[in-house]
């Protein structure tokens, strides 16, 4: 074996039910006193319940998916005007992110409680928008210091989001396989990490309050997250990147429908990745495997469903090709791409 593999600094906690007592240690850890708390309007109630144990200068709402300029740029005024040493974020992807946006700029250590299975707060990627074209890059500065998974706060996630976020996460494991730095390290959490979310996802759409099937979701979302951070953005990463900035598709949901494809295009052509997904989803084929999931899952299957036309798919697809990775293990040209996004807007 020859390979240089990299695993990020960070704590990971699991304390179902007890986010606040874990913040407030997490904070403590850290030596800081003021904290500003990043959440989406509609989680300032959770974000306040988690922070309770925290001295909190500012619990800050201007969440927007995507982080547009002007929204980070908003956030780092207020951590300037309130002095805060910590940013504590509370929420899914998109609070996560601005709370990223912020530590990207100032340094400020980043605590993340999150409440989706996004899987942001495991990597040092950041992405920002400008002029509805984002961009993204890593930098150690926004890898939270700590994560605090409290499988309590995903409880009431919807059924319909709980599927898709689920499979943006599985999403991440199964692109890790053929992705830039893939590795015998990172494969070895993808595979876990498909593993449990294979088992737990169905589990909590049966039983959606059923608190360990929860906490196994979160679990499988780190793993699949720790081996994209390391691994970097397979096909399946930059076709998403392009359909989300330029046609403005909803992250998870779009991430959903495109996988399945993307692997029927790669699995002939990755004999390793195809034998681990199989072993993982308990299938004979990587392939059969996913279906059998999706279908259990009833997943959205349409790009079409989420808005984007026919007409556009040629331009998707040009958009694409320069960001294909080499590592790629199917060969793809326009064409390729072309067929890959007409099946995944049809369903
Ligand atoms: P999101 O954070 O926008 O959340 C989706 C919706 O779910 C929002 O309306 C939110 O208020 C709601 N929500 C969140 N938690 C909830 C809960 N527990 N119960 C009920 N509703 C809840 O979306 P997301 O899919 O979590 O994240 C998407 C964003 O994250 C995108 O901007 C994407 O680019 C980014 N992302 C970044 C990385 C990275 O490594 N940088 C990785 C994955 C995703």
């Amino acid at each position: 074996m020859g390979f240089t593999h990299e695993t990020l600094p960070q704590r990971v906690r699991f304390a179902a039910g007890e986010a606040d007592a874990a913040v407030r240690e997490e904070v403590e850890l850290l030596g800081a006193r003021r904290a500003m708390v990043i959440a989406s309007p509609r989680g300032t109630e959770v974000a306040r319940a988690v922070t309770a144990g925290i001295e909190v200068a500012v619990l800050h709402d201007g969440v927007r998916e995507h982080v547009p300029l002007e929204i980070a740029e908003a956030a780092r005024a207020v951590a300037a005007e309130h002095d805060v040493d910590v940013v504590v974020s509370v929420g899914g992807g998109s609070a996560t992110g601005l709370g990223k946006a912020v530590a990207l700029t100032t340094g400020l250590p980043l605590v993340a409680v999150p409440t989706t299975y996004a899987g942001s707060e495991a990597t040092d990627v950041w992405g920002l928008t400008t002029d509805g074209t984002k961009t993204t890059g890593t930098d150690r500065r926004v890898l939270p210091r700590s994560v605090v998974y409290d499988a309590a706060l995903t409880r009431d996630l919807p059924a319909g989001l709980t599927t898709t976020s689920g499979l943006n996460a599985l999403a991440h494991a199964v692109d890790a396989l053929w992705a830039p730095r893939a590795d015998p390290i990172n494969a070895a959490l993808a595979g876990e990490g498909v593993r449990a979310l294979a088992v737990a996802l169905p589990a909590v759409l049966d039983a959606p309050h059923d608190l360990t099937a929860r906490e196994r979701v979160l679990y499988g979302t780190y793993l699949a997250s720790a081996a994209f951070a390391s691994s970097g953005s397979g096909l399946h990463h930059k076709i998403c990147h392009v359909l989300g900035g330029r046609f403005d598709l909803p992250h998870a949901a779009t991430h959903a429908i495109v996988l399945p494809h993307v692997l029927a295009l790669n699995a002939p052509h990755a004999p390793a990745a195809d034998r681990r997904l199989a072993e993982a989803f308990g299938s004979t084929s990587a392939v059969l495997g996913l279906a059998d999931l999706y279908d259990r899952l009833d997943a959205p299957r349409s790009l079409a469903e989420l808005g984007l036309r026919d007409d556009q798919v040629a331009e998707a697809a040009a958009a694409i090709l320069p960001s294909v990775p080499p590592s790629n293990p199917a060969p793809v040209d326009l064409g390729v791409l072309e067929v890959l996004l007409r099946s995944a807007l049809h369903g």
